[in-house]
């Protein structure tokens, strides 16, 4: 659309037009099921297998530890309950260790399984947005299952110390004969801006979802590293290695698979681009309105988080909306529920300070004009 500025792309990406193109071939060419064992069957899986390894060497797994999924909140569920809910079922006891900052998908997942008698902890960030490794260490005891962990907040854009929480769990579990818990990483926005993957971190259950890196909703990926036993959520015919039953959504996956490879020869490129268009927007702040996160602390480019004191949220992104920029208050899971968020709120921030906070977001597609038009627009809106 001319003249619109979408900034909302930790929210949706736009389509690359290497997955649209992808979606309509398969959608069009390869309509028959993938577990037909006829010619045109066998076609379309020949395409969809060509995908899982695309999305594999994104992910950086190998083309058998990829489950296709509906997304990444669906992802999160299965590593979760597919962890948790085996030893609930044999009635052992159960914990886990997870942070304030993930997203809803995995802490109500979380949640849930607390009121079957899961004991969970929950790390508190400090008021830089950054989990320390040695809290999230220090909560891990020995009937700990699974550490989760976001590895860049979709809501302040702030990078969690992945590595060190990895090397840490090795250190304490090394020469010891207690089970070492499982490390999920959600890496939905992490991937779009940093060159992290699953072998890089050494994740065993490893979170994406295609619509924040320019492919189509509905659908995303578990890395499931090898050897690491889930119970599926879904059954029924087995498909995915029998972790996720259900005809595969074989048009999503094709997009999904070529945005993948866009966004792999291209991340070097496009994260210079929101460096320099994470710049350019800060710059162009009216003074009613700053940056949450202090400089310096790291954090993924393509989200930037703005404190104006004073004002709503909810009412900033309806005006910005009006002068054609669109940006989010919070979480697009949770807008329209007028709570403050809970991830502002863990830095420490009061119900008002938290809900004054916008988020904008940037994309493959994101140009300078973009940047500038957000600057104009809020100028117009704060004194
Ligand atoms: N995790 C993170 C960090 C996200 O940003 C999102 C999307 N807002 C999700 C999980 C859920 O993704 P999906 O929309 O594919 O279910």
């Amino acid at each position: 659309m001319e003249n619109i500025a979408y900034l909302d792309n930790a929210a949706s990406s736009p389509m690359r037009p290497e997955a649209l193109e992808a979606m309509f071939a398969q959608a069009n060419g390869h309509y028959a099921n993938p577990s037909s064992i006829h010619a045109l069957g066998q076609a379309a899986r020949k395409t969809l297998e060509k995908s899982r390894g695309e999305v594999a060497a994104l992910m950086g797994a190998d083309a058998s530890e990829v489950v296709f999924t509906s997304g990444a909140t669906e992802a999160n569920n299965l590593a979760i309950r597919g962890v948790i809910e085996p030893i609930l079922d044999a009635g052992g006891p159960v914990h886990a260790v997870t942070t304030a900052l993930e997203h809803a998908s995995v802490l109500k997942t979380f949640e849930a399984m607390e009121k079957r008698g899961l004991s969970l902890t929950v790390v508190q960030p400090g008021s830089d947005g950054i989990v320390r490794a040695d809290d999230v260490l220090d909560a891990v005891r020995d009937e700990t299952a699974i550490v989760s962990v976001i590895a860049a907040s979709n809501e302040i854009g702030t990078l969690q110390p992945i590595e060190a929480i990895r090397k840490g769990l090795d250190a304490r579990f090394r020469g010891s004969d207690m089970k070492k818990p499982l490390f999920h990483v959600d890496a939905v926005q992490a991937v779009v801006s940093v060159e992290m993957d699953m072998r890089s971190v050494r994740a065993d259950l490893f979170t994406i979802s295609a619509h924040k890196i320019g492919g189509p909703k509905g659908v995303g990926a578990l890395g499931v590293r090898k050897g690491v036993k889930l119970a599926p959520i879904l059954t029924g015919g087995g498909h995915e290695g029998g972790a996720r039953s259900g005809t595969e959504n074989a048009a999503g996956i094709a997009g999904f698979g070529a945005a993948a490879s866009a966004l792999r020869s291209k991340r070097a490129d496009e994260v210079a681009r929101y460096v320099g268009l994470r710049k350019r927007l800060l710059a162009g702040l009216p003074p009613g309105a700053h940056p949450l996160i202090a400089e310096g602390v790291p954090v993924v480019p393509h989200i930037v988080s703005i404190e104006c004191p004073g004002k709503e949220n909810d009412w900033i992104v309806l005006l910005l909306s009006r002068e054609g920029v669109m940006a989010a208050a919070g979480s697009a899971c949770k807008s329209g529920s007028r709570e403050a968020s809970s991830v502002v709120r863990a830095l420490g921030l009061d119900d008002a300070r938290a809900r004054s906070v916008i988020r904008a977001s940037l994309g493959f597609a994101s140009e300078e004009k973009d940047a500038d038009a957000f600057g104009g627009a809020l100028k117009k809106i704060l004194p």
